[in-house]
Parts: structure tokens; sequence; C-alpha cells
């Protein structure tokens, strides 16, 4: 399997190469094209399977670089995974110009704020914040068309699951929504029957 069989655009192709990612991983053979159709998903896959850019590459190429508002939330449940996820975005849409911005606690909400000012493709954030800044009014959300929850049995180890719906339930319903997650526990599989239609299961 190739990238290039995907139909994405030359300028996500290039950013791959950049990277040295030659060929997709399972979790990305899978995800990747039903994710660029749009269709809700939830995934099971471990950390260091390439999940990342399982969501990282659809979700680039799918926003629109034109459009000022955020049009992609991905939560995770830690600072270091939203640090790290923020960078992989960059990254992978660094020649379509992609612009993510990382939301988490400890650190300014002045620095955030600012941030948010400027033109945004792609949040990426902890709940607890992301929830902050919406409280605040300084993260738009009437344009979010792409969401991404990430280590969702993380989310709900660390007693996130009822912000993760909150949060949720301020988004457009007209929206993609995907969830990775190593295990699916009951209250995952909760979470995903409230939050998506008709969701393909993937295992990897
Ligand atoms: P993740 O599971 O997202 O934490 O990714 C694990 C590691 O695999 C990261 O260091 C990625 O940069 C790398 N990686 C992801 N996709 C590919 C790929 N298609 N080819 C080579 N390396 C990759």
């Amino acid at each position: 399997q190739r990238f290039a069989d995907y139909g994405l655009s030359e300028e996500i192709i290039r950013a791959l190469g950049g990277l040295g990612y030659e060929q997709p991983t399972e979790v990305q053979h899978k995800v990747i094209p039903l994710a660029l159709q749009n269709k809700d998903l939830t995934v099971k896959s471990r950390t260091g399977s390439g999940k990342t850019a399982a969501f990282g590459i659809p979700v680039c190429e799918l926003v629109q670089w034109e459009e000022n508002k955020p049009q992609a939330l991905i939560l995770t449940p830690t600072r270091e995974l939203a640090v790290q996820v923020n960078e992989d975005i960059t990254n992978i849409g660094r020649f379509k110009r992609i612009k993510a911005t990382a939301l988490y606690g400890k650190e300014s909400f002045a620095k955030q704020t600012a941030q948010l000012k400027q033109k945004t493709h792609v949040i990426v954030g902890t709940p607890g914040r992301v929830m902050d800044h919406i409280d605040r009014g300084t993260l738009e959300m009437d344009r979010i068309e792409y969401l991404v929850i990430d280590e969702a049995d993380e989310m709900l180890n660390m007693g996130f699951i009822e912000q993760v719906e909150k949060i949720v339930g301020k988004l457009p319903k007209n929206r993609m929504t995907m969830l990775f997650s190593a295990t699916l526990p009951k209250d995952v599989e909760k979470l995903c029957h409230k939050i998506m239609r008709n969701p393909v299961d993937i295992e990897v």
C-alpha cells in the first residue's frame, strides 16, 4: 500500500515523504480511506501503531486553509500528548500551511488566547483547558467539522469522560468523529454510542 493511493493532496504526500513515512502502517491503511469519506470511526489501537498520523493525515487533508475559525478539535488526556500531537499535525500539515494550536493547563491563558486570535485550523487540547476557553468565549466551536478523541480509555481513567461529553455537546451536530483507544471499556463504548452516528469499528 502507498499513501499516494488514497487520493491525498500533493502537499500532504510531500510532508509524509519529508517525515520519512514511506508506507502506511496497518492502522493508517484502515483509517485513512474511511476518514476521507467522513465516516465516524471507533479505532482500537495502541501507541506506537502510527495512530496519530492515522487521524492526523485525514484531518490535515480535510481542513480548508481559507477558513478562519477552527475546523478540527483533537482531545487528549494529557498535556504531553497534546504537545506531541500538535507537533505531528504541524509536520503533516506543513506544506498546506495548517496551523495547529495546543491548549493545556498550567500555561497562561493570555498566551493561548493570543494564539487563538490568529487563524487556527486545528485545536489540540486537554478537556479541562478546552472547556475553560469555551466558557471564556476565547475558543469558537461553531465551525468544528472534525472531532478526534485520542486515548479515550485514559480519558476515562483520569475522570475526564463527563467533561468530554460536555465539550462534545457544544460542537455542531454535523461533524465527523473518530475515537481512538487501546481498550474499549463499557463506559467508552457508551460514549461512542452517544456521540457518533453508525461508527465503523476498526481493530488493529
Ligand atoms: P504513534 O503510534 O502515533 O505514537 O506513532 C509511533 C511512531 O511511528 C512515531 O514516531 C511516528 O512518527 C512513526 N510513524 C507513524 N506513521 C509512520 C509511517 N507510516 N512510517 C514510518 N513511521 C511512522
